[in-house]
């Protein structure tokens, strides 16, 4: 049984188009995108009020294609996307979309890293994707240094991209880095570049971002992202929220509603690469963008701008719902919804946040790096808390059981397995993983989903379980794989393997289930071995990665006859600790 939108979602406009760049689909209004003189200046740093308008983003993007093609020495109808990656390692800036639109007008790729990485997740990304210039901003500057001479990437190669004296903590770079406002200066001397020469079907089978993400399994990997998918995704959004966003359209205006978001997650995630810095601006709307999450600075920021959408993960809803009297002192007036995603949002916070504000709508959306973001979001006017909303128009969705059969039924769990014009290229460089999760045109999530029927009687996805190896922390990816490689270079480690536990803070968080190496037997001696294996992961991983979940010795690993390690067991044995504590 194929699932598909709701009849009440119109289908999309027109046929993604696959034979242009994401930067002529956002800067250019023959694709349908809100008029640029009428948009909202597309990001705003939400500390300093710096902006550009839209017709401004667009000149800066036109002089820093310029400005990079000489600096760098790519040409756009030279060389393969391949030749033309740039790695971004930064916090939210204004000029981070500039600054990619810019290289996909050189048929280049952007490959965004996590800005809480250490010195060798981030080589790793780097080397992988092959990333030939790094931009950074002057907090992360150092760290990006050394890891930008370990993978091959020149120091002068490197360069920053701004961010307001707020967030640099009165750090000023070396003179010698480049800024990207210096790029968009010299470009605005040059000459225009050449005019891209793409042929047809080009945008559906080239790369434009690489993000990275480990999938059902296994290490992080390249996601292949296309320029039509993102496009398509943008479509699929704004064609799903159209009778909305037309409900809301000034009387007698030509122009639709445009409103205020938050741009709080990173913008090197792909909630909120496409949905807030692409979809979102598409629409003409503004985004305030925060270089990190602070609660009362969050609470300014929305007083400050009057934003009506936040979009949001679990966590920060969470730490909303129990700051109750710190949110009091704000005016949020200007709130109309909340949309969260990346991680499952319980019914039971929802609830606790709709009692303190009951005109919020409260909506969650689904979807993954290799979807190139959502596949269902919960409709406006049928709120349920706990689903995850009706599938976006162009999205069909099937529900597989353990044993491979579909599922025909409502109420049957499955894994949820999907086909949409934003499924990825796929992983670069590993066959393996890519035949493991794309089949016959169709996409394994690795999630547990049932569909049920809602109460206004249209189908609705509910995620209950996932099946796959991966943790999600405060919403980001920590692949379990990583950090039990990494654990297995500890000394005293022979064998271990790495579970999710729940956390009522950050969702969940990583547990290590480790078998010794050494004859460390006493009690106190297995506290200490804890602790420096816990030690050992914070050296070396971001933040979400750390072992908050703790270290639990035992004496083996169960695994099945061939070899696999059965983690199930032990979340089970995990659960029914928690259950007797
Ligand atoms: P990422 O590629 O980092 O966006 O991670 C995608 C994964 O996050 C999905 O496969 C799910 O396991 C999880 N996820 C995303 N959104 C939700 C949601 N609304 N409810 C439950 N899990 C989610």
């Amino acid at each position: 049984m194929v699932f598909t939108a709701p009849s009440w979602v119109p289908k999309l406009p027109f046929d993604p188009p696959d034979s242009i760049p994401i930067s002529e689909f956002m800067l250019n209004e023959d694709y349908g995108r809100h008029p640029l003189h009428h948009a909202r200046p597309p990001f705003t740093c939400g500390l300093s009020g710096a902006e550009y308008s839209a017709l401004e983003v667009r000149d800066r993007v036109e002089s820093l294609t310029r400005g990079l093609s000489k600096e760098l020495g790519w040409h756009p109808n030279k060389g393969t996307e391949w030749d033309k990656v740039i790695g971004v390692f930064s916090l939210n800036t204004i000029d981070t979309l500039t600054l990619s639109w810019a290289v996909h007008s050189l048929s280049g790729i952007s490959s965004p890293a996590n800005a809480a990485y250490g010195r060798a997740e981030l080589v790793h990304q780097l080397k992988s994707s092959g990333s030939k210039a790094l931009f950074t901003c002057t907090p992360l500057l150092s760290l990006a240094l050394e890891a930008a001479a370990e993978s091959g990437i020149p120091r002068n190669r490197v360069y920053l991209l701004e961010l307001p004296k707020e967030a640099t903590g009165g750090l000023s770079p070396p003179s010698d880095i480049k800024t990207v406002d210096q790029l968009i200066d010299d470009g605005a001397k040059l000459p225009p570049v050449e005019k891209l020469k793409w042929t047809k079907g080009q945008g559906a089978r080239q790369t434009a971002f690489l993000c990275y993400s480990s999938g059902t399994s296994g290490l992080p990997k390249g996601v292949m992202i296309s320029h039509r998918n993102v496009i398509s995704n943008v479509l699929q959004i704004a064609t799903f929220e159209k009778p909305y966003r037309d409900s809301r359209r000034e009387p007698g205006s030509k122009y639709t509603y445009t409103e205020i978001a938050l741009g709080l997650l990173p913008q090197s995630h792909i909630y909120a690469l496409v949905v807030i810095c692409h979809a979102t601006t598409w629409r003409g709307d503004q985004v305030i963008n925060l270089p990190k999450f602070e609660i009362a600075q969050f609470l300014t920021a929305i007083q400050r701008y009057n934003i009506n959408t936040l979009f949001l993960v679990p966590p920060i809803i969470i730490a909303m719902a129990k700051n109750k009297p710190v949110l009091d002192k704000f005016d949020l007036r200007s709130v109309g919804q909340i949309f969260t995603g990346a991680a499952p949002l319980g019914g039971e916070t929802a609830d606790e946040l709709q009692k303190q504000y009951p005109a919020w709508k409260i909506r969650q959306g689904y979807g993954l790096t290799e979807t190139s973001t959502v596949i269902c979001s919960t409709p406006v006017d049928d709120i349920w808390f706990g689903s995850s909303g009706s599938l976006l128009p162009a999205v069909e969705a099937k529900i597989v059981s353990i044993e491979g059969n579909e599922i025909t039924g409502y109420d049957q769990p499955g894994e949820l397995v999907v086909k949409s014009p934003s499924v990825v290229l796929g992983y670069l460089n590993n066959e393996k993983a890519n035949k493991e999760t794309f089949q016959d045109g169709w996409m394994r999530t690795g999630d547990e989903a049932v569909v049920k029927k809602g109460p206004k009687g249209t189908e609705h996805i509910w995620i209950v379980d996932r099946i796959k190896e991966l943790i999600k922390v405060k919403g980001l990816q920590v692949a379990p794989a990583e950090l039990e490689a990494h654990i297995l270079t500890h000394p005293a480690v022979a064998d271990c393997t790495v579970i999710p536990v729940p956390d009522d803070k950050a969702g969940e968080v990583p547990k290590a289930y480790v078998v010794k190496s050494a004859s460390v037997g006493l009690e106190e001696g297995e506290r200490m071995l804890a602790r420096s294996i816990q030690k050992h992961v914070e050296e070396h991983k971001a933040r979400h990665k750390w072992l908050k979940g703790g270290v639990e010795f035992i004496d083996v690993i169960p695994k099945s006859p061939s070899g696999k390690i059965l983690r199930r067991m032990l979340r089970d044995k995990d659960r029914e600790q928690r259950r007797q504590k």
